[in-house]
């Protein structure tokens, strides 16, 4: 199973992406975790990768696609994977074309006014990287899993988080019109619980 998960920031596109993962027994990568991995431990791709993410920018396509390449060339992507926050524009899109062939598209659809709701109670914890939200969650104990300290991801300013959601509607939404003429889309509308929206993408995926 090579699958992608398409939605706007606050989607819940990397909760639907783990659920998937754990049912299907693929791997979860996403290009945003990676980034903010080697942002943490201050690697040289993520110094780079840094400042165009703290500025809600997209990191150039020669970068994402190298880290991809190198991600999906390893063998427990062979038999299957889940893509979150890549392809992010028809250019990548290309690029993982190159790579592999993907058997479905996954599109959480959301209002841009939920999407902007969801990402300002978003917290993550600074050690694992588990994501909250002051929606649902007691955020005020930090985290569960590690008990490491719940943080405002940087790149959820305002400011930043505006600029991430138009770049979606200029160069992500594209994609969506790009696989459902291949035939490989599947629609979900991201404005439910958890629950519903997997019970749902597991129904279009069988
Ligand atoms: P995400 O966690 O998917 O929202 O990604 C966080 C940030 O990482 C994005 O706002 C971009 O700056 C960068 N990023 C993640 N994936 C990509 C990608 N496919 N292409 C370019 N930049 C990306």
């Amino acid at each position: 199973m090579k699958l992608i998960i398409i939605g706007p920031q606050g989607s819940g596109k990397g909760t639907q992406a783990k659920l998937i993962s754990e049912k299907y027994n693929i791997p979860h990568i996403s290009t945003g975790d990676i980034f903010r991995e080697n942002i943490r431990e201050q690697t040289d791709l993520g110094k780079t990768a840094q400042e165009y993410i703290n500025r809600g920018e997209l990191v150039p396509d020669n970068i994402t696609n190298a880290l991809v390449h190198s991600r999906l060339s390893t063998q427990d992507c062979f038999k299957g994977f889940i893509l979150d926050g890549f392809p992010r524009n028809i250019e990548q899109a290309k690029a993982l074309e190159r790579l592999v062939n993907v058997d479905k598209v996954i599109y959480l659809e959301l209002a841009e006014n939920v999407a902007v709701s969801r990402i300002s109670s978003r917290r993550v914890c600074e050690s694992c990287g588990m994501v909250y939200s002051a929606l649902h969650d007691d955020v005020t104990k930090g985290c569960t899993k590690c008990g490491g300290k719940l943080m405002i991801r940087d790149d959820d300013t305002p400011d930043a988080v505006r600029n991430r959601l138009a770049l979606f509607r200029q160069q992500t939404k594209p994609l969506v019109e790009y696989y459902a003429q291949k035939n490989i889309l599947i629609n979900v509308n991201g404005d439910g619980s958890i629950e519903r929206v997997f019970v749902d993408i597991i129904h279009g995926l069988s």
